[in-house]
Parts: C-alpha cells; sequence; structure tokens
C-alpha cells in the first residue's frame, strides 16, 4: 500500500484530472472560486455512471423504494422546523496572523513549546534607548527621575538578541509583572514610539519536549510568528517581550501552518442565505438546502399516498446540496456545492437498530460494487457524544484516501425526530395508519446519506495506479492507468482502425461504433501509433479497446474474418472476438 497520507500521490490525481477533462476549477479564468468545481466531459461520465447505478440499485432493484426530486428552494419553516436556522453550524476559528479560517474540530493537534508575549516596541526607539543608557545624565529621558527605575527595569541587561538586519528581536522578561507596568508607563508617555500591549502566544511546533532553545540570532519560528503578529498591528520593526513557556501536547490551540494563536471558537451557520422575489428582507428570506433529506420528511405524506407502500419502505433522491463550509479542502472532498444521494427509509420504532445494520451492510457490498477494495472501507461506530441528541445509532463510513481516513456515507438511525419536527411546526399530521393493528404513529427512520462528489473522488483515488509496460519498440516505460470497475468506466470501450490510411479498416471500425454505440459510450480513435492510442485510453480508465486489422478483413486467415482484437486494461491480454459477439462481452462487464 502507499505511504499514508500521500500528498504527492494527491497531487498527481488532481493534476490528471485537470489534464484528461474529469474536474476542473470553477470559473477558473477569473481566478476559481473556492469550493465549487465543474465536471469535465470524462468527470461527468463518471458522475452519472455512480448516479445511476445508485438509483438502480436503491430504486429500481427493489419494490420498497420510489423516488422523488424535490426543488432545492423551499419555505424557510422547512429550516427552521429541522432545526437548520438555530443548530447547523460549526465552530470556527480565525489565525491572529494570517487570517485564516479554520473549523475548530477539524484542526489538527500540535506538540510543541507555547512562548507568551505581552507585547512588542519599535526596534530603532528601543535601540535608542539602550544606546543611551551608556550615559545617562546626557539623555533627556534616562534623566528623568520617575523614569529611572522603570527604565533600568527594562534595559539593564536585557535577555534576548536583536536583529539589526532585520531591525527586529526578541526580550525575554523575567519579572513579568513588573516590567510589564514599566513598558506599559513608558509606552503611555510616548517614550518607546509605536508599540503594543496586546497579549500574544505562539507555539514552536515540535521541538524537544524537554528543553526549549533560543535561537542566539532571534529566529525562532515563535517569534517570528510573534513579530508579524505585532507588526499587523502596527508596530512596524517589531521587538517582541515574551513572558513565558510552557510545553503543550496534543494542543488545537495554535494553527498547525505557522503555530500562531487562533481565536476562540465561534459558531457559524453552513446555510447559504438568499431571497425569494424582489424584496430582500426577513420576510423573503430561505435557504439553499444544505441537504436533500427534508424535501423527503416534507413530502412524506403525498408520497405514502401516491405509492401506497406499507412499511418499512423508503423514499430516495439525488440532488445539489450547498454548504458554506468554513475551510474547503482536499480538492472537491470538501465542497461548498456538491450533490448527495439519499434514502430515507421509513419503520417502525422496533425495527430501527436492525435497519441500521442492514443498511450499513446494503452500502458497504455498494461500494465494493463500484470498484472499492473493501479493506479500504471503514465502518465507524460514531460514539454517543458526537451523535446527534435524536439518532440512536449512527455509522460513518469512511474510505482511506490519499489525504487521510475520512467520511464518505453517513448511515444514521435518527427516531421519529425528523416528521415529528414537521407534524409539530406544520400542523399536518405525518402519521402513518397500520391496517392491520388500527394503530396510527409518526414512523421512524434510517436514512444512508451518501456523497456523489466524494464517492467519485474515492472511485478515481482507487483507479489511480501507475506500472510498467512496453513501448511500440519493447522498451519498458511507466504506464498511467485509472482501473476503473468498467460499469463506472467513463468509455467503455475505444474503437480503433490499425491503420487511418486505409479506407476499408476505417469504414469497419466505424460500422463496429455504430452497432455498440446504442448500449455504451464508445470512443473512435484514428490518429497515432495503436500503442499509443491503448495507452490515452488506459490513462482516463477505458476497460475495453477493439482493434480493427487486416485479419478481420480475412486477409490473412479466412477464419478470422470479422473477428477483432478485443484487449483488456488492466492485463493488456488480448484476443480475438467475433465481431457479433463484442456487444453481448462488453455488456456482460459493463453493467
Ligand atoms: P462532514 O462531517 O465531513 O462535514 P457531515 O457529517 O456533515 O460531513 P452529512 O451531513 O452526514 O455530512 O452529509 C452526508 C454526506 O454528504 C457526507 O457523508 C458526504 O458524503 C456529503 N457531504 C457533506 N458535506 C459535504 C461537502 N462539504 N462536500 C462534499 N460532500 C459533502
Amino acid at each position: 500500500m502507499s505511504k499514508f497520507p500521500d500528498s504527492q500521490r494527491m497531487e498527481k490525481i488532481v493534476s490528471l484530472c485537470k489534464r484528461r477533462g474529469f474536474i476542473f476549477q470553477s470559473s477558473e479564468i477569473y481566478g476559481g472560486l473556492n469550493g465549487a468545481w465543474d465536471y469535465g466531459p470524462l468527470g461527468v461520465e463518471l458522475k452519472r455512471n455512480l448516479k445511476n447505478y445508485w438509483w438502480r440499485v436503491i430504486v429500481h432493484e427493489r419494490d420498497d423504494i420510489v423516488g422523488m426530486d424535490g426543488s432545492i428552494l423551499m419555505n424557510r419553516s422547512v429550516w427552521k422546523a429541522s432545526g437548520h436556522e438555530d443548530t447547523f453550524t460549526d465552530p470556527m476559528v480565525d489565525c491572529l496572523v494570517s487570517g485564516k479560517r479554520f473549523r475548530a474540530d477539524q484542526i489538527d493537534e500540535q506538540s510543541g513549546w507555547v512562548v507568551n508575549f505581552v507585547g512588542a516596541t519599535d526596534f530603532e526607539a528601543f535601540q535608542k534607548l539602550q544606546q543611551e543608557q551608556e550615559a545617562p545624565e546626557r539623555s533627556r529621558i534616562w534623566s528623568e527621575i520617575e523614569l529611572g527605575p522603570h527604565l533600568r527595569r527594562i534595559f539593564t541587561n536585557p535577555s534576548g538578541t536583536f536583529d539589526l538586519n532585520s531591525r527586529s528581536g526578541y526580550v525575554q522578561l523575567s519579572d513579568p509583572v513588573e516590567q510589564t507596568k514599566s513598558l506599559e508607563l513608558l509606552i503611555k508617555r510616548g517614550i518607546l514610539g509605536a508599540s503594543s500591549l496586546q497579549p500574544f502566544s505562539a507555539m514552536e511546533i515540535g521541538g524537544d519536549p524537554k528543553s526549549f532553545k533560543w535561537s542566539s540570532r532571534g529566529v525562532n519560528r515563535a517569534i517570528r510568528v510573534a513579530q508579524d503578529f505585532y507588526r499587523k498591528r502596527g508596530v512596524r520593526n517589531p521587538i517582541v517581550f515574551a513572558v513565558g513557556l510552557e510545553r503543550e501536547e496534543h494542543s488545537k490551540r495554535f494553527n498547525p501552518e505557522n503555530g500562531s494563536l487562533l481565536t476562540e471558537p465561534r459558531s457559524f451557520n453552513l446555510m447559504f442565505k438568499t431571497f425569494v422575489g424582489a424584496t430582500e428582507d426577513e420576510s423573503s428570506l430561505t435557504y439553499l438546502r444544505p441537504e436533500t433529506a427534508q424535501a423527503i420528511f416534507v413530502q412524506f405524506k403525498n408520497i405514502l399516498e401516491v405509492s401506497r407502500r406499507k412499511l418499512p419502505f423508503g423514499i430516495a433522491q439525488i440532488g445539489k446540496a450547498f454548504r458554506n463550509e468554513i475551510n474547503p479542502r482536499n480538492f472537491t472532498f470538501r465542497s461548498r456545492e456538491f450533490e448527495q444521494m439519499e434514502l430515507e427509509y421509513f419503520c417502525r420504532a422496533g425495527e430501527g437498530m436492525k435497519l441500521l445494520d442492514y443498511w450499513l451492510e446494503e452500502r458497504l457490498k455498494f461500494y465494493e460494487n463500484i470498484g472499492i477494495a473493501r479493506e479500504k472501507l471503514h465502518a465507524r461506530n460514531v460514539p454517543d457524544e458526537e451523535r446527534a441528541f435524536y439518532s440512536k445509532g449512527t455509522y460513518d463510513i469512511e474510505y482511506d484516501f490519499p489525504f487521510g481516513r475520512q467520511e464518505l456515507e453517513g448511515v444514521a438511525y435518527r427516531t421519529d425526530y425528523d416528521l415529528s419536527q414537521h407534524q409539530n411546526a406544520s400542523g399536518k399530521s405525518l402519521e402513518y395508519f397500520d391496517e392491520e393493528t388500527k394503530q396510527r404513529f409518526v414512523p421512524h427512520v434510517v436514512e444512508p446519506s451518501a456523497g456523489v462528489d466524494r464517492t467519485v473522488l474515492a472511485l478515481i483515488c482507487e483507479a489511480y495506479s501507475e506500472d510498467e509496460a512496453p513501448d511500440e519498440k519493447g522498451k519498458m516505460e511507466t504506464r498511467l492507468v485509472l482501473r476503473f470497475h468498467p460499469r463506472m468506466a467513463p468509455i467503455k470501450c475505444g474503437v480503433f482502425p490499425l491503420l487511418r490510411n486505409n479506407a476499408q479498416l476505417v469504414a469497419k471500425a466505424k460500422e463496429i461504433v455504430g452497432l455498440l454505440r446504442p448500449h455504451m459510450n464508445i470512443f473512435y480513435d484514428e490518429s497515432g501509433a495503436i500503442g499509443r492510442r491503448y495507452r490515452r485510453q488506459d490513462e482516463i480508465g477505458t476497460p475495453f479497446g477493439v482493434t480493427v486489422d487486416f485479419e478481420t478483413m480475412g486477409e490473412k486467415d479466412a477464419a478470422l474474418r470479422d473477428t477483432v482484437t478485443l484487449r483488456e486494461r488492466d492485463s493488456m491480454k488480448q484476443e480475438r472476438v467475433a465481431i457479433n459477439d463484442l456487444a453481448g462481452t462488453l455488456l456482460a462487464e459493463i453493467t
């Protein structure tokens, strides 16, 4: 298995996605839009294959599930009742130096020495006063009697270093309380020039846990970060005042990228606001839906009536969702606009836990059937403290992405929470009437909720591989190949005439294209050496290649007339197949 996390592999994947037309940055020519992506000609095929297969196994192949397609804009009351308006929030923190925003619960833990600072002052003013100390009687400031003790407290044998070149440095205060008071006074009197007394802390990430080494040239990372902090607050060439050191293990208080202290967490609602109609005020406010599920809950009664299903039964939907994520990252993994494939499977209270396990297994099987290795999938039983208060059990299905193990899908037993909330808020009954027991009750629900974009990314990550194959002259070279399951591959088969300037071969190849096209997505290619044409298809994951050669025309052996070479992408094995059998052979592999 590859190194984990593997940023090199991820970089190659992102670059291949752009180069071959799977995924582009949205609005790229204008510098992009963070958290939004466009799928190119191959990406859209892959995405459709995934959604179609999900729809097939969840809706078409079952009697107990029906589909729907809800609107993205809904009455604001939906989001009040569902709890999203008040609680669909993430805790966010900002870096005090770079201003970069993070989700507080997603900060990587850091260990290291934390250096605390009380403030900073201007290098030149500080240096001048220090020089004047040598002949205080000639200095106007040092001659002021009441300033003397304060100046001495700061300037007598200061421990620290000053960097004349970068006009900055640090001073360690040994008596923080008294010395800070002196600093305050000197600053108030305007003696120290541009200064700041804002406290700050920075972590020197890593390092020897037993002792902190002050650099003799004042280049400790924590010092540098503190200087940046005070520079941003108006101290042009800062000398920073350090007041203490402590070791912190597994801390989430500091920016992992530069060691700066982060702000305290604040709640941030992830829903995009919008206005319906011509006025832009509270009365016209609503949201772009942050999940597809709520449309299913609010249409529960209508669908129950028209589909005449008995419990347990489900309603499925695929569609766009929008979340103003604090920190979109890892390519398409965390986007602000994405698609979900959600199933709400309604049941009786007593069946919930059993169905939760049933759906977990079904969903794991689904991922295996689209070509994701079982050993890279993990079912995490979400502990009580992380679960929504109304959920009696939740599993996260996680996948080993090159950037780490991350959630692909949540499978949650949500009890009767959603339907009850909407029933109470709307005043409309969302109850189910059980003909046999003559009882009325609000059904419970189990929800497998999967991300289309995350699964597409997992498919690409899983498929990406490099191996060795001979070039035209038989020399081994690195081959880049996407080993998509044929079911998911954007193009199922490439069709190639051996020579582009032979009218018969070209005509035959085009005839085969016409034969296969009604059944699958085909790519016709006549340019370049045949080996190169294979390689181009390998790189985009086309599982099969058909070559029309002179044997097809019956020129070498009459028995081989109307047969072609069928090449399989992964093994690179080639076999002769009759043209009449082609569609059947390929269909058996791709459906
Ligand atoms: P996360 O903890 O990663 O933010 P979540 O637990 O909030 O995800 P759910 O609300 O359970 O996610 O949404 C169900 C599925 O929708 C997720 O498993 C994921 O596949 C997909 N999804 C959620 N947020 C995003 C996003 N920002 N970008 C892409 N897919 C997403």
